[in-house]
């Protein structure tokens, strides 16, 4: 191991010492109350970043899920006598409950409109709060909450409550570990830097929003119901849009992804206040200039800083030892006879206002073929790749793959049936590996759930295999040597073959590329198209849209041509070039183009 992998540890180590030291220095009875909130706060935190920070959504309702939880809690000790157990699991079982209705209507809405749908619940929750006086008790609250009792032992103010509530901050980090650490983690990083390409990739995100959206709401829950039975009183202050600032403050001056971030800036948001406190009146302005500051410094938080700072980790490749060729697809049924078109288009019609971008498309492609359409721009081939793929919706006609009907699946949906695709403007995730960003794509084949991350050891044995096969797939492609790399610095041409190697990790039936040979220099095209001749040799299909007649010319078997969204013309290759409205459409005007360029 080189000297630069030994320096995250130890620097976790030499936190994790600092951490434990704090509350040994300044032991005051304040003191300790302060760091057993930060530790609350911490959990928040954790759990906020699930939804924030794992999937990327903007939600405003943890703070109401950390009011709500308190409220639960409070009112079944208090008024039903409830033990913490009790009112504790309650707390998180209604929390996950409101999740799960709210989710319904507002997480299919994305960025701002779900911001502000997740932003209505607390104002609700605060209304009832305020208006139920005599559950909730109404604008002063409910106090005589009980310390926390556990197997008949009340834990004691002080020392005893703050290590059992880092007791918990420490059980939420491991949780939020172990969705982060493997193939599911990974997933949802794709979902959050490029919901298209994963859908691409047979990843459903709404279902990861769904699992993580319910995940930050049960941790607020647990943050909630300590917060009740630690400083004994609820009142409408814990659904106070305030909680919600500052658990967003947490996230971002710690980082949204990292879990030490979030315990960094639950301590921080929490500390500095009464750091400050000496300033007196101009305490609150120093407090948001420092928070300003950190973010000039840190826009991605602290915990991204310290990344910005740090060597880059490499991924962890698999040992490269004794591993079999790619195999040919077996599974889903979609190989059929080789007399069934495996795929077939028929009649498809796509409309985007009054522009025909597709118009009574029909054609069909037979197992093993090399397929390519081609047109002049804006004569709908993108349109019909994305129509084929579920990114959009035909307005009529029918796409079926080995005979079944495929247009009204999702594209996640078609991607799990045996469709690949790369896209014309390239959708890779840019901060990933290339091994990882090709490894998601066995995240079906995997059948990785969030329910199978939380098996304990400290490997993702699904990340193991998705990552050797993802390398056997790249050593396919001639990108071995790039495995460690981040997206980010390749060249352009690397970039879409990269997508072609994650497509084809896919390992489907079918597979769309558009305008592949795109940003290929003459040695890559001719290099990539013996690529696409050996896979087609093992069974595969594929539709290439290419603009590059010198690329198809000894690649394609069949060919379509399309004009205005119109089939023009379809046969072999040779026939295809003589044809007059192909020579009329595309040649003519392309060269009319290029004379007047
Ligand atoms: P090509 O890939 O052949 O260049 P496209 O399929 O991208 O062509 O586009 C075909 C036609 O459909 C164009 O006129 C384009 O403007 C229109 N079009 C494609 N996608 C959309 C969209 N999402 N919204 C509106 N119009 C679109
Ligand atoms: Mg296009």
């Amino acid at each position: 191991m080189s000297r630069s992998a030994h320096v995250r540890p130890l620097l976790g180590a030499v936190g994790l010492c600092l951490l434990a030291s704090w509350p040994l220095i300044m032991s005051s009875p304040y003191d300790l109350r302060l760091f057993t909130l930060a530790g609350v706060f911490a959990i928040l935190a954790i759990g906020y970043q699930f939804i924030f920070g794992n999937v990327g959504e903007l939600s405003l309702s943890q703070g109401a899920f950390f009011g709500l939880s308190a409220y639960v809690s409070g009112i079944l000790a208090v008024k039903a006598g409830a033990d913490f157990p009790q009112s504790f699991a309650a707390s998180i079982i209604v929390c996950v409950l409101l999740a799960v209705l709210v989710s319904i209507p507002v997480l299919r809405l994305s960025t701002h409109y779900f911001a502000l749908a997740t932003l209505g619940v607390g104002q609700v929750l605060l209304l009832v709060a305020i208006e139920w006086q005599s559950l909730t008790g109404g604008a002063i609250g409910l106090s005589g909450v009980p310390l926390p009792k556990l197997f008949g032992v009340q834990v004691a103010r002080g020392w005893p409550l703050l290590l059992f509530v880092w007791c918990f901050v420490a059980l939420a980090a491991m949780v939020a570990f172990q969705v982060k650490r493997g193939l599911y983690g990974l997933a949802c990083h794709v979902v959050r830097q490029n919901a298209v390409a994963a859908r691409s990739l047979a990843i459903d995100p709404d279902s990861i929003r769904f699992a993580m959206f319910l995940l930050s709401a049960a941790m607020a829950g647990v943050a909630g119901a300590l917060h009740a039975h630690t400083i004994r009183i609820v009142s409408p202050e814990g659904l106070d849009f305030k909680v919600m600032i500052a658990c967003l403050t947490m996230a971002v001056i710690g980082g949204r992804t990292h879990i030490w971030g979030a315990i960094a800036g639950a301590l921080l948001v929490v500390h500095l206040p009464e750091w400050l406190r000496g300033f007196q009146q101009s305490y609150l302005i120093i407090t948001s200039s420092v928070l300003i500051a950190i973010l000039i410094v840190a826009p991605e938080g602290l915990a991204g800083l310290v990344d910005r700072l740090l060597p880059p980790q490499r991924s962890k490749s698999p040992d490269s030892d004794g591993l079999s060729p790619i195999q040919d697809r077996t599974s889903d049924g979609v190989l059929m006879p080789s007399e069934t078109p495996i795929l077939a288009v028929r009649e498809l019609t796509k409309t985007f206002g009054g522009v025909h971008a597709l118009n009574n498309v029909s054609f069909s492609l037979m197992r093993g073929s090399i397929a390519a359409v081609i047109g002049p721009n804006g004569s709908g081939k993108t349109t019909l790749v994305n129509c084929i793929t579920g990114n959009y919706r035909a307005d009529s006609g029918a796409i079926l793959l080995g005979g079944g009907e495929i247009g009204a699946l999702g594209s996640d949906e078609i991607a799990a049936r045996g469709v690949g695709r790369t896209f014309q403007n390239l959708r890779l995730v840019d901060d990933m590996t290339v091994l990882d960003n090709v490894a998601v794509a066995r995240f079906r084949a995997e059948a990785a759930t969030l329910g199978k991350s939380f098996l304990i050891g400290r490997r993702d044995e699904k990340l193991s295999r998705a990552r050797s096969h993802a390398l056997r797939v790249l050593r396919r492609v001639g990108l071995e040597h790039a495995a460690d790399v981040n997206c980010a610095s390749l060249a352009h041409g690397t970039k879409r073959l990269v997508e072609i190697a994650r497509a084809i990790c896919l390992d489907p039936a079918v597979l769309l590329l558009d305008e592949p040979a795109a940003g290929l220099n003459e040695t890559e095209q001719a290099e990539l198209a013996r690529l696409l001749e050996a896979l087609a040799a093992r069974g595969l299909t594929l539709l290439i849209i290419e603009h590059n007649m010198e690329f198809l010319k000894n690649l394609a078997t069949h060919m379509v041509c399309l004009d205005y969204g119109e089939l023009i013309a379809s046969g072999r290759p040779s026939a295809i070039y003589q044809d007059e409205r192909v020579i009329e459409a595309y040649v003519g005007r392309r060269q009319a183009a290029e004379a007047t360029a």
